[in-house]
């Protein structure tokens, strides 16, 4: 059985041993029956009771295997692409196709992954990818859709929901215009994406709307500000123009 193992599966399995013992049991039975009611003087001998012995024996399997059906258990996995649940006889221990989307569900520590999505640059498709994609390409037209990663290597979640590929070479500056609710955290935020010390980074914060960069890509433009928005800051994104 492949892991992780369906409880659908499973039971299926149970079920169809079940029915093949109990249609062994019964024909064994009929030719005890056949033997035992044309008996003979002396022709209800050792062999009847050989299909008699048998047929009991396959019947009592049968109703065995049944009982075990009830035995399956009943793990609840939700696919984080479609929500339908795919129930597994235990935790899943590596990532599994999900039994409505086909997608492959990513599994780490028995836990599912979360998922982000992305809209493909080409056909605006939405996808989906985890911590666990490498290399992610468009359900839709296979082109290969760029995803920011971090020094390990592994995807940020920090990309905005709808992340568009756009093939412009102009140049933007980022403006933040409301702080957001956690000042700490914006703090230390601004202070690494900024790289300036923490009274700078408060001087910045009580002149709103201050410029925070300028000169970069729109793409870069874009993973700022949904950094920025994950501590409730609000920034604006506008081109340059010379
Ligand atoms: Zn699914
Ligand atoms: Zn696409």
């Amino acid at each position: 059985m492949p892991s992780p193992t369906r409880s659908t599966d499973l039971i299926e399995m149970f079920a169809e041993r079940a029915i093949y013992f109990l249609f062994g049991g019964v024909v064994c039975l009929i030719v005890w029956f056949i033997l035992w009611h044309w008996r003979g003087s002396g022709s209800y001998d050792a062999l009847s009771h050989i299909f008699l012995l048998f047929g009991v024996i396959l019947v009592v399997s049968s109703l065995w295997g049944m009982m075990q059906i009830r035995t399956v258990k009943f793990h609840h996995v939700k696919c984080p692409f479609c929500n339908t649940v795919n129930d597994l006889t235990d935790a899943p221990t590596e990532d599994f196709h999900c039994v409505k989307c086909s997608r492959m569900i990513p599994i780490e520590n028995g836990e599912v992954m979360s998922v982000s999505q992305v809209q493909c640059g080409y056909c605006q498709t939405l996808n989906y990818y985890s911590a666990k994609t490498e290399i992610l390409i468009c359900e839709e037209c296979d082109h290969e859709i760029p995803i920011s990663q971090d020094e390990e290597g592994r995807p940020t979640k920090s990309i905005p929901k709808a992340f568009k590929i756009t093939d412009d070479d102009a140049l933007y500056s980022l403006v933040l215009t409301e702080p957001g609710k956690n000042s700490e955290e914006m703090i230390a935020t601004l202070q690494q994406m900024l790289a300036l010390n923490r009274n700078q980074v408060k001087d910045i914060l009580e002149g709103l709307p201050a410029t925070l960069l300028t000169g970069i890509n729109r793409r870069k433009a874009e993973m700022l500000q949904a950094q920025l928005s994950i501590h409730g800051a609000t920034a604006e994104i506008s081109a340059m123009e010379f």
